[in-house]
Formats: structure tokens, sequence, C-alpha cells
């Protein structure tokens, strides 16, 4: 097999990489010798670098993130051999680095030790260094579309200043930026931009502005100071797309100022130069990574995250003095709800908070909030963050879809009231399984526990699945037939000529290790069964078997279940009773890498 594996290893193409003069293999097929991942920084994806042999020579590398669920999964692993697709070559202080867009894993070829004794790539001089480190992208960036630089360069808008054109041969993905990398240019959307800053201290003074610059690879944050802060701050357009080229600082990014995923930012020099894009449509709108509001109780306090919900609620504005600086601020807090069945506060500041004017009731996508622990979870909106109405997407449509069908009427619960000793060092949420949940007696101490449970349906109470309620908007209280069509609601006073019907399911489900009972409100069981229970009522009155095949259907169907165990008091008895926070339809493939992972840890030890 190694025999076989070595004689398709592109042999040389490695230095041919960082020596234009020498014929370039578009495509190498090289021998991964090395893979570790890189210390991650809080609210940062992992990173990896691997390590090539071409059997002549061998390189560092880093891999695009895209690219991490080839390492997660366990395919891209050291003795594997694997095809280059799209690679970028940066080399700085002779040490050169190859950054992978895109690559394949060759299975067939299956694994081996290390061929060869390859030696590290020759340090050269410094007039290579000085060279434009190339491109070499077989079929884009990001694989979906064929766009090579030539098109790119043709998009730019007529240059003033002729004598830089020649170095914006190369449009760099923004994830390729680092301090190896020089000579490029980055077509960017500003998604944010900040206000002027001014600082006073002993040493010096001066003022500065950032944006936040995003492309399909990527995001990162760009300062200018004092002359660039004049020179660039009028240029810059929240929403616009613009070519920025270096020479332009970069450096580690400072991560308690942002609240991107980038290990680097930028700093405008004077020489950086900053140009309008004549074509504004090939660079993706702002981009958001949310967190459920359910989940934040899993999300470390501190951590920056982007949210979406339904606005339900925004306070007056009130003004709060500074302890440190004795300035005031005014602030607002908004509550906002999602699909999760909970709610969150949110404190918006300063001069978003003045102009705060959005109906109740909108979707709201916040980029850029930082997560605390006061009250169980709260959010507070930083600076650098954006605050989206009723955006365009589809998150917001499901969210929208999703409250006015049911979310409207529903009961949320907030953070505030889980708060308990437990709350602040609550871990994420772990799977267990159905016999881990017994013998850990989860939810018997006072503390109230949540955990992942990845089980099948086994049993469906049928008798009491749902109940007649009221159809008050935000009233979801049991209501009683008092006459033939009178359906009385005790707490809104109001009789109406039919009932709601929501459910309230008891199940049983099971997995390799045990039995549980589950119980779970409307939302939940909406996604179970596939229909309200309304409909199913309807059925039932109609078509006795065609209401059976619904549980029929909604049996035997594998879920992962997020749980809430509490003890109940039932009488002068106690017990533990474990309530369906949300259902999701196992994803296979997610699964299949968790499980893959678990086997690793076996076979590893
Ligand atoms: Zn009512």
């Amino acid at each position: 097999m190694a025999a076989d594996a070595a004689s398709q290893i592109s042999v040389g193409a490695l230095s041919a990489i960082f020596d234009e003069t020498k014929p370039q293999i578009r495509e190498p097929i090289v021998q991964c010798v090395q893979i570790k991942s890189l210390p991650s920084q809080q609210n940062n994806q992992e990173r990896y670098r691997a390590v090539f042999s071409d059997i002549s020579n061998y390189v560092q590398t880093m891999l695009a993130t895209q690219i991490n669920p080839f390492v997660t999964s366990g395919l891209l692993r050291k003795g594997c051999f694997v095809r280059l697709k799209a690679f970028q070559a940066n080399s700085v202080k002779g040490k050169k680095i190859l950054i992978i867009l895109d690559l394949e894993i060759l299975q067939e070829l299956g694994e081996a030790e290390k061929i060869g004794e390859p030696k590290a790539l020759e340090n050269r001089t410094e007039e290579d260094e000085k060279t434009q480190p190339t491109t070499i992208s077989s079929n884009g960036f990001y694989g979906s579309k064929v766009q090579g630089t030539q098109t790119q360069v043709g998009n730019r808008a007529p240059q003033p200043k002729p004598a830089t054109t020649s170095t914006h041969a190369t449009i760099y993905p923004i994830e390729a930026i680092s301090p190896y990398s020089h000579k490029w240019t980055i077509k960017a959307r500003c998604t944010s931009k900040s206000n002027i800053r001014t600082w006073h201290n002993k040493n010096s003074e001066g003022k500065l502005f950032s944006v936040n610059l995003l492309d399909d690879s990527g995001e990162i944050r760009a300062t200018g100071f004092n002359d660039q802060c004049d020179v660039l701050y009028n240029i810059f357009q929240e929403g616009s797309v613009y070519y920025i080229s270096s020479p332009c600082g970069v450096k580690i990014a400072k991560k308690q100022f942002t609240n991107l995923n980038n290990d680097y930012e930028l700093t405008f020099e004077r020489e950086t130069i900053v140009e309008k894009a004549e074509d504004q449509s090939d660079v993706p709108q702002v981009r958001f990574s949310f967190t459920t509001i359910g989940d934040l109780q899993t999300v470390e306090k501190d951590t920056t995250t982007d949210v979406i919900g339904i606005l339900k609620d925004a306070s007056d504005i009130s003004e709060i003095v500074s302890k440190t600086t004795q300035k005031p601020y005014s602030k607002r807090e908004l509550t906002l709800v999602d699909n999760t069945g909970f709610s969150v506060r949110l404190t918006i500041w300063g001069s978003t908070a003045l102009n705060f004017n959005v109906a109740p009731e909108s979707v709201i996508a916040f980029k850029g909030v930082k997560v605390s622990d006061f009250g169980g979870r709260s959010l507070s909106l930083l600076s650098s963050g954006t605050m989206t109405i009723d955006p365009d997407m589809e998150e917001a449509h499901k969210l929208k879809g999703w409250y006015d069908a049911q979310g409207r009427d529903e009961a949320f619960v907030s953070h505030a009231s889980m708060l308990g000793p437990a709350t602040s060092t609550m871990k994420p949420d772990q799977y267990k399984t159905v016999a881990q949940v017994k013998e850990e007696q989860l939810g018997m101490s006072d503390d109230v526990a949540y955990f992942s449970l990845k089980a099948t349906v086994i049993y469906i109470k049928q008798d009491t699945m749902c109940y007649p309620a009221c159809r008050s908007d935000g009233c979801n209280k049991k209501v009683t037939e008092s006459a033939p069509g009178q359906w009385r609601c005790e707490r809104c006073d109001k009789t109406h000529p039919h009932p709601e019907y929501r459910y309230i399911m008891l199940i049983s489900v099971s997995d390799h290790t045990g039995q549980l009972y589950l119980s779970c409100f409307d939302d939940v069981g909406r996604s179970m069964m596939g229909i309200s229970a309304d409909e199913l009522m309807e059925k039932q009155k109609s078509d006795e078997k065609a209401a059976g095949d619904v549980f029929q259907d909604a049996n035997c169907r594998m879920w992962n279940f997020r749980c809430r165990a509490k003890i109940d008091n039932f009488g002068d008895q106690q017990r533990i009773r474990y309530q369906i926070l949300s259902a999701k339809p196992v994803s296979y493939t997610e699964e299949a890498s968790r499980l893959a992972g678990i086997i690793d840890s076996y076979s590893n030890s």
C-alpha cells in the first residue's frame, strides 16, 4: 500500500509552489506527516497546523477553518495522503508557510509511516521574500464559485493611482491574512464602523476609529489612528464594499475588544490604500453565529456571541453614572424571546439606547453581545456590536413564523428564574445515557439539572396528551366547557366558542441503557407529532384511524432531546420530573462524528 501511495506523491511539488520558475503542479498529492491543534483562544474556532511532505520536502501549513471537519472527523490524520486543491503560499524571514484552503483525502491510498526523508524547504534569499505570494486556487477559494483572480481584478474600480495597480493582482481572502503575508489586497464589506474615540493620558493623546470587515472567508477588525482616522473615517460607510491593500499593520487581535473570530487585526498605515469597490454584490452581508436564547445557559460568562430573537418588551430609557469615569450613561433593557422557550434581558447603551424605536414583536439580530451571569444569564450589546431590525435572513423568517403561529401565546422561562448557586458554574449540557441520568440522580438536589439525551420514542401516552386552552393572546390557561360551545377561562374571565388544544405529553423513551418518561409542552409536541394538538383532536373526531397513524408515525423516532430534571412535589411524595425543552431530529452526520470521537478515545488510551 505504502509503495503504491509513494508512487502517487507529487515529488518536488512543494518547492515549486515557492519558486515560480519551476513547473507548477496544480493539485499536488502529498502525505500528512504531522497534525496538531493550536491552543484555542476564547470565542475562537479551533485551528490546526499540519505538516505535509512530498518526499523531497516538507512544509508547515495552516488549515483554513473550513477544513476543520476533516480533522475533527478523523479523516485527516498523520500518515494519510491528500490532494491539495487550493492553497496560498506565504513566506516571511525565510520561513515558508502554506495556508490550505481546500483539500481532498485520498482514502484509497490508505495511510503509512512517513515516506522517505523529506527536508524542510530551504530558506531563500531576501529577494525571494519580496516577491508576491502565489495564489493557486483551482476551483475558487471556497469551491463553489469558479472565480479566478482575473475577474476580480476586472471588477475593480478605475484606479486614480495607477502606480499601485500592479500590486493588487492577488485578492486575498481575509482568512489568509497574517503577519506572514505581504502585498495583499482584500475585498471586504464594512459591517460596522465605530464612532471616533479620543484618549488622553500621561503619555499621549489621540483619536481612533475601527471598522469590521467581512468577506467569504471571514472577518477582521481594522483600526485607524490619528492621521489615518482623519483620512479614512469618512471614506468608510457601513454596508459598503472596499478594496484594502497593504502596506497595512497586521497584529495579534485583542480579543477583549472585539467580537470577531480572527487571530489578527489590521492597523491602517499611511500607505494603506482604501478604495470603494464598484461591484458591491459578490461580498456577503453581515455574518452571524447565533446562540439560541435557551443555549445561553451553556455559554461561559464574558463570552461574546450573536443572538436573534423577538422583541417582547423594551424598558424606558434610564441613566446610570459610571463608577470609574463618573460619566452618565444611557441604557435601555430589552427582553428577547425565541423558540427555545427562554427569554433573556439584553442591555443597549448610549446613542443606541437613546434612539431605540423598534416596534414590539419585531425580530432583532444582534451581533457582538457579551454574556454575563447577572440574573442567571443576561446580555449587553458591545460598542463594537450591531443591531439589525427584521433582517432578511432565514433565521428571522423562521422566528417570525414560529412567533405568529404559537410563540405569542407561550410562557417563557427567564434565565433569572433559574438562578441558583450552581448557575454561574454551570457546565454545557452533557450527553447522558438514560442509565447515567438515573445513576447520577440528576435533578435530585435542589438545583435544576440540564442534560442532552439521544433516545428513541417507544410510547406516547394518548389519553392525556393535550388540554383545552384559552384562546386569548398570551393566556394558555386550561378552559372548561360550561355549556356546549362555551369554553370558559377563569383567568381572563372570558368564554370562547371553542378551545385551542395544546400538547402536554408524557412519552416514554429508550436508549441502549434503559427507559425514561419525559414530559413536554406544546412546541415540542408539535415537532414530535408533526401537527398541532388542535388538528390532532379534529382528526380523532373525524377519523380515528388517521389519528392513530399520527401516533404510529411519531413512534420509534430518534431525537436529540434537551431536558431539564427537577424535583416535583406530588402530594407528600417527591419525584423527579424530566421535561423536554427542545427536541431535534438526530443529525446522522453530526452523530456519526460524535461517536467517532468517542470510539477514538478508546483506541488512543
Ligand atoms: Zn385566558
